[in-house]
């Protein structure tokens, strides 16, 4: 460890943090392009990030004029680093190889190894000279929005610029490390009375969730309206429920488990359905559907809440997609950003035009989204999902049990964080929010 993560570490002042040396190399959690193809011929659940995703000691890259260096306490487990793990859909050396084309900055993403990673909590401990609302000692938490401020179509939406990616997916030197680059426009103000961890697993899926349901962008949610969300305890899931009721909109949350049920109580969200329990059988085989268990689930959404849902919150995908299609109210929006259990879709379309609903494409969020997303947690109106909390060491085995739904909620990784608990200073927000509504998530023994 250098003297500079040490005093990170410690707690020091940021004068203390700007005068000691940035470390010429960082412990993270990297694929190599060496091991690309080392999976090829397996199907994806045998593919196991375990045997890809190691610890390695990286350069640290020279900094650009609008990046900051961040000393990472913690960060989290997204279902980008099981793509990544798995080289799936595509290796993502291709990514990093056309970042790097784009420019003399661009042209340090482009290794042999991808630090990955799209979450983090931590520390600046420098910052380049054009950065202007952030310094030295900054406590902070990233979103994962990457764009390029030269490209005119991201000065409205920023999602809809041609080069927007995704930081520690689609480049290099992502949250899971010591130390990572950021972008001074990916920083936000870490929410005070959360730990480093608790804080670190948010930005993701939190802002994915909120430009889905919140943001004229996506399918806005208002009073009242009733809102279908599949995988409601995993990571966008867990906080699309926290949003439609904070908007006073109804959730009818799909989970997979009695526990999960549970947790989906705790949460306030009182229209459940176990779709395990249910036993739907969407799929006839590969190739048919079968429209009377589409019939069967909205027939058990009316029975919960009296009506079709104005909107679906979608991303498992193809095995899901024919049902939110038929399950939307007339009028109503299918809203998706994901597809994990393959992309290639089908539904029927004459539910789809007869019955005047739309299907919204939706994908992270912008600045002014994140920053939004993030005030939530910073008010303490939506609380993270944190379940279990691993080291650096151990992202292997993190990412296989997200990758094999194991997992609820969000997955943890301390990075610079010695243990758990680290990082809080607004203990009477603390107290407000409640330690039980905190822990929801929390595994047993966790
Ligand atoms: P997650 O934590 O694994 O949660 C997904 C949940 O979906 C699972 O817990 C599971 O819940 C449910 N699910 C999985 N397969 C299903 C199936 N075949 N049918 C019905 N439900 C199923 O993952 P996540 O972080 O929420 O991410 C979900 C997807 O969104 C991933 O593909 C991810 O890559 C994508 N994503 C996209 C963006 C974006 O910006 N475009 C952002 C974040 C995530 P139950 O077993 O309890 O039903």
């Amino acid at each position: 460890m250098s003297e500079l993560l040490d005093a990170v570490r410690a707690g020091a002042d940021a004068a203390t943090l700007a005068s000691l040396p940035i470390p010429a190399t960082t412990r993270a959690v990297v694929v190599r392009r060496s091991e690309m193809d080392m999976f090829a011929g397996l199907p994806s659940n045998e593919k196991d990030p375990r045997l890809s995703l190691h610890v390695d000691e990286v350069p640290v890259p020279e900094l650009a004029p609008d990046e900051v260096y961040l000393a990472v306490m913690a960060s989290s487990i997204n279902f980008n680093t099981v793509w990544t793990s798995i080289f799936e859909p595509l290796p993502t050396f291709g990514f990093l190889d056309r970042l790097g084309k784009e420019s003399v900055w661009g042209a340090r993403h482009a290794q042999d190894y991808h630090v990955v990673g799209s979450d983090a909590s931590g520390v600046v401990v420098r910052v380049g000279s054009a950065v202007r609302k952030w310094k030295v000692g900054d406590v902070v938490t990233v979103h994962c929005n990457y764009v390029d401020d030269q490209d005119p179509s991201a000065h409205d939406d920023s999602m809809l610029a041609d080069n927007q990616r995704i930081w520690g997916f689609e480049t290099n030197f992502g949250g899971l490390a010591n130390i990572s680059v950021v972008k001074a426009n990916q920083l936000m103000p870490k929410p005070a009375h959360l730990s480093w961890e608790e804080a670190a697993v948010n930005a993701l899926c939190n802002s994915t969730s909120y430009r889905m349901l919140m943001s004229r962008n996506g399918a806005p949610v208002t009073e009242g309206q009733k809102v279908l969300i599949w995988g409601a305890t995993g990571g966008i899931g867990s906080f699309a429920v926290q949003h439609v009721l904070n908007s006073g909109g109804v959730p009818i949350g799909v989970v997979s488990s009695a526990d999960k049920a549970q947790i989906l109580l705790d949460l306030g969200c009182e229209n459940i359905i176990d779709r395990r329990e249910k036993d739907y059988r969407f799929w006839k085989d590969a190739h048919t559907q079968d429209e009377s268990e589409w019939r069967r689930l909205g027939k058990d959404i009316r029975a919960l809440v009296g009506e079709d849902p104005d909107i679906v919150f979608e991303h498992p995908g193809r095995s899901t997609m024919g049902a939110s299609v038929y399950v939307a109210k007339r009028g109503g929006t299918i809203v998706t950003c994901a597809a994990t259990s393959g992309y290639m879709i089908e539904y029927d379309n004459r539910h789809l035009w007869m019955r005047l609903k739309t299907i919204r494409g939706s994908h992270f969020a912008n600045y002014r989204e994140a920053w939004d997303a993030n005030r939530t947690l910073v008010d303490g109106r939506v609380v993270p999902p944190l379940s279990a909390v691993f080291t650096l060491d151990q992202t292997g085995e993190a990412a296989y049990q997200v990758h094999h739904n194991r997992h609820e909620g969000k997955i943890g990784v301390l990075c610079l964080a010695e243990r758990e608990g680290l990082g809080i200073t607004d203990h009477d927000l603390r107290a407000k929010v409640g330690e039980d509504r905190l822990r929801i998530f929390r595994q047993k023994g966790n």
